[in-house]
């Protein structure tokens, strides 16, 4: 495969994929998982992504390398947010405002399918309330 091929799939298509999934996975009813990923942040220990792992072999295994690389990367940007967010400061502000407010900023290794989708926030709840 092509270099191209690769960069458009984990750079275009994969967060537009991730935009996706995390979107629909808001839908009701709640997913219980991502619910309580979504409360430990407030206890300022966010959960370790365990689940992608057996996701990311059997992607492996069917031969989906593209897929399975999409969602390494899209587990390795999130928990490096959650544990490190001064690496990635604008990543981490976007996702961190989805924390606070669940109904906008569904991507997270990029911001662009946001902006695409029209859900994208530029600020905290609280910052929302001072304007
Ligand atoms: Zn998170
Ligand atoms: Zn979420």
């Amino acid at each position: 495969m092509s270099l191209l091929y690769y960069v458009f799939g984990l750079f275009v298509a994969g967060p537009v994929i991730e935009w996706g999934i995390h979107y629909a996975i808001h839908r009701p009813p709640p997913l219980v998982y991502h619910k309580n990923h979504h409360l430990a942040y407030y206890k300022k220990d966010p959960i370790y992504e365990i689940w992608v792992i057996p996701v990311i072999y059997f992607l492996y295994l069917l031969g989906c390398y593209i897929a399975a690389l999409g969602f390494a990367k899209y587990t390795v940007v999130h928990n490096l947010i959650h544990y490190f967010p001064g690496l990635f400061p604008k990543l981490t502000r976007h996702h961190e405002i989805h924390h606070e407010n669940p109904k906008v900023n569904f991507a997270v290794s990029a911001t662009f399918p946001d902006t695409f989708f029209n859900t994208r926030s530029k600020y905290f709840p609280s910052e929302l309330k001072k304007i």
